[in-house]
């Protein structure tokens, strides 16, 4: 089974992406979801772009950026196209929000965490009174009153009632910075994304994301999300533990390790002379059906969140 073609001359064409955000050096875990969306857009024939999500100065060391992008390559991931950096495309996203303003669909908001605390989030001042300051306050998305559903190709069918579990989402921050779900959204339409492959500490920002494409008319990638890698103890590795084990090894075990994270059989791993020719050889053994949900050793917070319905009722399973 390993070679079969997974794409047909009929099947519409695949752009994978691997965004990282540049607040500090690339980690295991950020390179379990290079690798993975890496394979599994070659399995498909299709190609892979990177894109460095730079929007938040205050979290970005001078040269992160420049750092990842040099790690990735050290690696053999090379992206087909020139690099996006969304720190260059304000006018974009400034374009998307006034559009959604425009609809109807956006409004601006002046309520603290307290406030909306106080009123069970619902914005009773915001959308008839906005803040008189055009620029005061934040600029949110007005979510409706129903539920968003997708089926992720590792986790099944993830449903998630916005209204109720996380309320109108920010798009503007108070202090000015976009937030995250707008430019993700925005710039994946622009880069024609037809297949997102991202950490499964993404999985409940998705509903977010596909009630956004929905208010700007765009269309919906197909998603994958990634178990996260653990440490030895078991706990999620953050950005800076791992990072330093990362750039002192050799490119082509960390490779292999993060092969087997992806659940693929050891055995399959082809190696090579280098990484560029171990991760072409590896592309037809990649078996995307073996990615497990849970980390291999350890269960998940994912998992953990959607049984325990999250901290707030966030993610039910279909
Ligand atoms: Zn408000």
């Amino acid at each position: 089974m390993y070679g079969s073609p997974l794409v047909t001359p009929s099947s519409p064409p695949y752009i994978g992406r691997f965004a990282p955000s540049p607040t500090g050096p690339l980690h295991a875990g950020s390179l379990l979801a290079a690798l993975g969306s890496w394979l599994h857009a070659r399995r498909h024939g299709g190609r892979w772009l990177l894109r460095v999500e730079d929007l938040d100065p205050p979290r970005e060391p001078p040269g992160s950026a420049e750092d990842q992008l040099a790690t990735l390559a050290r690696l053999g991931l090379h992206a087909d196209g020139p690099v996006l950096w969304q720190s260059r495309r304000h006018a974009a996203y400034a374009e998307a929000l006034a559009r959604l303003q425009a609809d109807g669909l956006a409004f601006r908001c002046g309520c603290s965490r307290a406030d909306l605390a106080a009123s069970a989030g619902i914005h009773r001042g915001c959308i008839t009174a906005p803040p008189a300051d055009p620029r005061a306050g934040s600029v949110r998305l007005r979510v409706d009153d129903r539920s968003i559903a997708f089926d992720d190709a590792v986790h099944g069918r993830i449903v998630q009632h916005l209204a109720s579990t996380v309320g109108d989402v920010v798009l503007r921050r108070a202090d000015g910075l976009w937030a995250y779900q707008l430019a993700c959204v925005v710039d994946d339409a622009f880069q024609g994304i037809t297949h997102i492959v991202r950490g499964a500490d993404l999985l409940d920002s998705t509903p977010r994301q596909i009630a956004l494409q929905q208010a700007l008319g765009l269309p919906t990638p197909h998603y994958l999300h990634l178990p996260l890698r653990r440490d030895a103890q078991g706990r999620k590795l953050s950005k800076s533990e791992g990072a330093a084990a990362i750039t002192g090894q050799n490119p082509l075990d960390l490779l292999r390790s993060a092969w087997a994270a992806l659940g693929q059989d050891p055995a399959d791993w082809p190696g090579g002379a280098t990484p560029e020719a171990a991760l072409a050889a590896a592309v037809p053994a990649f078996d995307p059906v073996r990615i497990p949900p849970d980390p291999i050793g350890g269960a998940s917070d994912t998992v953990r969140h959607c049984d325990a319905g999250h901290s707030s009722g966030l993610l039910d399973r279909g």
